[in-house]
């Protein structure tokens, strides 16, 4: 049989069980609105929380810095990819976290892999999330430590298995800071509690709260008031770049130069990236513009939606899942909104559980008060016809 025809094969198999997936393509730049595959769309799916995907500012930086340095870093870190734009980025990503010291990966899900690869051994116990992110995962999968599951921020679970589990040389508390397809927020004061109670480390993987929770943006730790041993973090989502990092003390930043094979063999990512996340994080720092108008708009999204009777899940954050329950009727919701010019596609198991099938609104800085009442009109349209909420309510 040809790798081919047994490839297929494992095709037919996807399709059969529902989880094949195919690509949308975005033809225009990242705002609002995108022609997708050709039609207008009012875009409430993206990760571009501030708005800053598309911002000149961040676009004229990446021009300057390509003309100065070129289109490659050449090298990893360690040869000759280490560049003063590099270094310029991680001193400001240090301070915007407010901690000693940061390390640029070439993406967040490469952090991840790096961190919990090289920092739990044998010998360790990892705790995690049950809804912790594919690529926390992945880097638990690698790392030689023992793994427990925790049902999704039961704090009394966690308290339980780090009290039974003593014995272990070192307890790695593992949790995303908010969740990706929840829009929950880990309670890290009580984490932070139990850590010091019994001789843990929190590990959080900040994607989703970076320039987006606590009171200037800086992520969980800030929302909290607490400070987590390993802070992880994206340039791809509200800095509107691409690159990951981790944030933490001097001395974590030197081990992972020296023990993360994710940096170690990896080509530094383009000045031109350093740049213009560079510009990003100047821009989050001094104009908080933005995060107010993500945080307005996010929360008229929320209390429109439970106004209208729709079941919304997490916390104040710009991720809002909207449960419709079985995977067909999530998929036709969908649809439909589609039909209306709203882009908001629906998450099905395997990413979430059975009968959790749910659209995933996201809010972004650029939104303006037309889209989110479109957005709500056609919600409630679709939602009373399609029974995911009662008829009786009236659309105000
Ligand atoms: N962690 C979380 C929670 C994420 O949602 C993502 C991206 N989907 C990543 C890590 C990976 O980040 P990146 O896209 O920079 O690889």
């Amino acid at each position: 049989m040809s790798l081919d025809h047994f490839l297929a094969q494992q095709l037919t198999d996807t399709k059969k069980a529902g989880l094949y997936r195919t690509f949308r393509t975005m033809e225009s730049a990242p705002k609002r609105t995108n022609r997708i595959d050709g039609v207008e769309q009012l875009v409430f799916s993206s990760n571009n929380y501030l708005g800053l995907a598309a911002d000149k500012r961040l676009a004229d930086a990446a021009k300057l810095a390509i003309e100065e340095f070129g289109t490659g870093s050449s090298g990893s870190r360690l040869t000759t990819g280490n560049t003063t734009w590099h270094q310029k980025l991680e001193t400001k990503l240090a301070s915007f976290k407010q901690t000693e010291a940061a390390l640029l990966f070439s993406s967040g899900y490469l952090a991840n892999i790096g961190v919990l690869s090289s920092i739990p051994k044998q010998g360790d116990l990892i705790l995690s999330d049950e809804l912790n992110h594919a690529s926390l995962i992945d880097g638990c999968r690698l790392s030689k430590a023992d793994k427990v599951i925790y049902p999704h921020l039961h704090m009394e679970t966690l308290e339980k298995q780090l009290k039974e589990n003593m014995q272990y040389n070192r307890r790695f508390i593992v949790t995303d800071g908010v969740f990706s397809m929840d829009g929950t927020i880990a309670p890290l004061v009580e984490m932070r509690r139990l850590a010091d109670k019994y001789e843990a480390y929190i590990i959080v993987d900040d994607a989703h709260g970076t320039g987006v929770v606590g009171e200037s943006g800086r992520g969980t730790s800030e929302h909290f008031g607490v400070l987590s041993d390993v802070i992880i973090g994206t340039l791809s989502k509200a800095v509107g770049c691409e690159g990951g990092f981790v944030a933490g003390s001097s001395i974590l930043i030197d081990y992972l130069k020296n023990h993360a094979r994710s940096f170690i063999f990896q080509t530094s990512i383009p000045q031109a990236s350093c740049a213009s996340a560079y510009t990003a994080l100047e821009i989050m720092d001094s104009d908080k513009g933005h995060l107010e108008r993500l945080r307005s708009l996010s929360a008229q999204v929320r209390s429109g939606l439970t106004n209208l009777g729709f079941n919304i899940r997490g916390d104040e954050t710009p991720i809002i899942p909207v449960m419709i329950g079985e995977a067909d009727k999530a998929f036709l919701f969908a649809e439909r909104l589609q039909a209306k010019g709203i882009f908001a596609p629906a998450i099905r198991p395997p990413t979430v559980p059975e009968g959790e099938s749910r659209i995933r609104l996201t809010v972004t800085a650029e939104h303006q008060k037309r889209d989110i009442e479109h957005l709500l009109q056609s919600f409630y349209l679709i939602g009373r016809d399609m029974k995911v909420i009662g008829r009786e309510k009236n659309f105000v």
